[in-house]
């Protein structure tokens, strides 16, 4: 079997270790006779499992004592609703201040303006969303329950290298899809969220990781499953939770450390990341879509200077087991997603394809 370099936005390839892994205790998890997706989320075999993806994250994040972490239904899009349930009513102006970096991050204040007052704070939606718009958070005001941003922009390709200090207004932060992809200090956000299915394994899931004093202030009509505190209280086991993307998301991190940890995956992201962005700089046939300044490292977002090619070029990669190269259809062009788990060699032979198929539609 050949496996193909998925490029797409997610759900995304898992390290080839960790489908080995679960392909071998798929039928027998530690000779019990049975697969982990058939056992209780309340053995002691899970419970040990959940307990070691606390520690990793903790351990690999560097995620204070003071912060919970929780795994809550619904995938990424289901904290758009549960960040306001649980946060806007913080403050009885019920405000909450968003910076529009992409479609992500509009979606989700839509959805905040359904509980609360969910002001624009900054857009870059007049350039499409190609950079993080200047954004100068002393013009926060004082009475917002928290500010809100999208720490990279998956369909766009940009990233904010530099997060604002939101000084005491807590700051939330979609990292779906980058986190564990670069160091970061935790302490200097309220809420951070992700869905699993591009950096930490199966998709319908999130981690969200709280400080503990934002815990227990959610409006009054939250449903239980989407109140934080409800997930604290019980260790994310209020209900039958996603047991087998638990044990997935337990594999990743132990590769994860096993590969050295997060400043190692981010020198190696910024590695892969720039074999792309040089091959796009270098040539005439390609360009960047995203603001050289504001680049992501999981999402190269690019185009053909004659973008009649651009169908050609995404069938031609396939036939070179390159997958799922097309843009978001919002930004047009082409994408590639270059998550922790795409190989260096993955990234090397997209650029050689990008060559070959410079000369030879030139
Ligand atoms: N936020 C970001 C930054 C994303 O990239 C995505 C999915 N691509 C989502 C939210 C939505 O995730 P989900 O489909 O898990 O709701």
């Amino acid at each position: 079997m050949t496996r193909i370099y998925n490029f797409g936005a997610g759900p995304a390839m898992l390290p080839i270790p960790v489908m080995e892994k679960a392909q071998a205790e798929f039928l027998d998890y530690h000779n019990m006779g049975a697969g982990v997706i058939e056992i209780s989320h309340r053995s002691k075999e899970f419970d040990q499992i959940i307990d070691s993806c606390d520690t990793m994250l903790a351990e690999l994040a560097g995620i204070p004592e003071n912060y919970k972490i929780l795994y809550v239904h619904g995938g990424a899009q289901m904290q758009f609703s549960a960040v306001p349930l649980n946060l806007i009513g913080r403050n009885e102006s019920r405000k909450a201040t968003y910076i529009e970096t992409g479609n992500w991050a509009v979606k989700a204040r839509k959805e905040a303006a359904g509980y609360g007052n969910a002001i624009t704070g900054a857009s870059s939606e007049a350039s499409n969303f190609d950079r993080i718009p200047d954004f100068d958070p002393a013009s926060l005001e004082a009475d917002n329950s928290y500010a809100y941003i999208t720490s990279n922009n998956t369909l766009y390709g940009t990233r904010w290298h530099q997060f604002p200090d939101t000084g005491d207004i807590p700051l939330v932060a979609d990292m779906t899809s980058e986190f564990l992809s670069r160091e970061l200090d935790i302490s200097k956000f309220g809420i951070i969220f992700a869905g699993l299915q591009k950096n930490l394994g199966p998709a319908g899931l999130a981690i969200v990781i709280i400080r503990e004093d934002l815990l227990g202030h959610a409006l009054p009509f939250t449903p239980s499953l989407l109140d934080y505190k409800v997930y604290a209280d019980n260790h994310s086991l209020a209900n039958t939770t996603n047991t087998f993307a638990i044990y997935m998301m337990s594999l990743v991190l132990e590769w994860l450390k096993d590969e050295g940890g997060v400043s190692v995956m981010e020198a190696r992201n910024e590695a892969k990341a720039q074999l792309i962005y040089d091959a796009i700089d270098g040539s005439d046939f390609y360009r960047g879509t995203a603001h050289p300044n504001h680049r992501s490292i999981m999402n190269v977002t690019f185009n053909l200077a004659d973008e009649s090619l651009l169908d050609r070029f995404v069938d031609e990669a396939l036939e070179h087991k390159l997958y799922a190269l097309k843009g978001h259809r919002a930004v047009g062009g082409a994408r590639a997603s270059i998550y922790n788990a795409m190989p260096v060699e993955g990234c090397q032979a997209l650029v050689d394809f990008m060559r070959e198929f410079e000369r030879s539609g030139t």
